[in-house]
């Protein structure tokens, strides 16, 4: 087959479709693939590594959608990509479709297959293409939360691991699962002391034993998480439900009850945050004050380590990736009901119920 992976071109996003390791075992496979001139230039992958692992270098990005049968991307098309994409080709990357209608139309127009990383689902239940993402959130939520806690960031001026004779700083971590269990282990690794608030207690009971006594597991009530927050240095929040926005777990008012220079980390900020005075910030402008507690509520937090991202993220896509190629979508889809489940949009219609119900399509 041959595949093309165009660099990215929504502002900020430095991650690319794949790297030269992906690209040389589509070759070794028997695949071609094309690569945008210096697409991978600004996290380290040059267009000479790329040449090396047997990419074709193409300078002209419509001629590289022109002739490629499937897409491999990042971030979901943006006007000017989903224009150049045609009927009978494949699309596979984030698309996030329900939060935009003019992509959606524009991918029915197109007539492509379009194949969303955030909805193919795993044996588990999980989400094995958001999964990567989230594990890089969970461990740089506790990164970014140290240094806003160092006095020149306007922090408390506490070490998170502490030294001899002196405590750890206290980290209470909101939802369990994988940006919390990901900020946990890293927040114990600097040697913090860590408290994890669930109200899944199957989940809690994983964590328990998992960790033996090196966390603090805690059910999650109001009256649970002020006492935590209100001994905290940093609280990070990371709780998900599922197709709804993040619930509103502290409020002004307890947020008040915190220690002046205390910092809040709220990584479920792209489902609208789980603190009432949360609002979304950017890599340039990451944090704000509220009530006297440091606020960083960055909503592409990936970004930030992108050629980490990069990785992570490819090496959960490639087996996708190769089976599409070797396979031809129709037998790749009908063969794996999980990839199955990533496919959005076919042939001008809909064919994800939550986004055709969102958005008001048949399906
Ligand atoms: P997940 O489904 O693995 O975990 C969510 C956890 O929240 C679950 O364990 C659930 O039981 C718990 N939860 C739900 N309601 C709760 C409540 N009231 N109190 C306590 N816990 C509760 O989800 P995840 O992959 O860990 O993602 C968490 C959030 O982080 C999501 O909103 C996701 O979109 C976001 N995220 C943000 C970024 C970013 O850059 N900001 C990056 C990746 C993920």
């Amino acid at each position: 087959m041959l595949i093309a992976v165009p660099k990215e071109i929504k502002t900020q996003e430095f991650r690319v479709g794949m790297p030269p390791a992906g690209v040389r075992e589509l070759n070794l496979r028997g695949h071609q693939v094309l690569v945008e001139q210096s697409a991978g230039q600004a996290i380290g992958f040059s267009d000479q590594d790329y040449a090396d692992a047997g990419a074709e270098i193409v300078a002209d990005v419509d001629s590289l959608f022109a002739r490629a049968e499937m897409i491999v991307k990042v971030k979901e098309p943006q006007p000017q990509e989903y224009q150049r994409l045609r009927e009978g080709q494949i699309l596979f990357t984030y698309l996030h479709l329900a939060a935009d209608a003019p992509q959606t139309q524009g991918l029915i127009d197109s007539g492509c297959t379009a194949i969303a990383y955030e909805t193919v689902t795993d044996a588990q239940g999980g989400l094995p293409l958001l999964a990567p993402m989230s594990e890089v959130a969970g461990k740089l939520s506790v990164q970014a939360g140290a240094r806003c806690l160092e006095k020149i960031m306007g922090g408390r001026g506490v070490l998170l691991g502490g030294v001899p004779g002196v405590a750890p700083a206290q980290v209470t971590v909101i939802g369990g699962g994988v940006v919390g269990e990901n900020a946990a282990r890293m927040a114990m690794g600097l040697g913090a002391s860590v408290t994890i608030v669930d109200r899944s207690i199957p989940r809690l009971r994983e964590l328990e034993a998992r960790y033996q006594g090196r966390l603090s597991t805690v059910y999650s009530t109001h009256d649970a998480i002020l006492s935590c927050i209100k001994q905290s240095d940093l609280v990070i929040g990371a709780v998900l439900i599922p197709g709804a926005a993040a619930p509103k777990l502290v409020s002004r008012e307890m947020l008040k009850q915190m220690m002046p220079g205390s910092v809040l980390v709220d990584v479920a900020i792209d489902q609208g945050g789980c603190f009432e005075t949360s609002r979304a910030t950017t890599h340039e402008q990451p944090t704000f004050v509220e009530e006297g507690v440091i606020h960083y509520c960055v909503a592409n937090m990936p970004g930030a380590v992108a050629r980490t991202s990069t990785l992570a993220l490819t090496h959960a896509t490639l087996p996708f990736i190769v089976a599409l190629a070797d396979k031809g979508w129709q037998l790749a889809l009908k063969d794996d009901k999980h990839l199955m489940n990533g496919l959005n949009i076919h042939a001008g219609q809909v064919t994800n119920s939550a986004v055709a119900k969102t958005l008001g399509y048949a399906y």
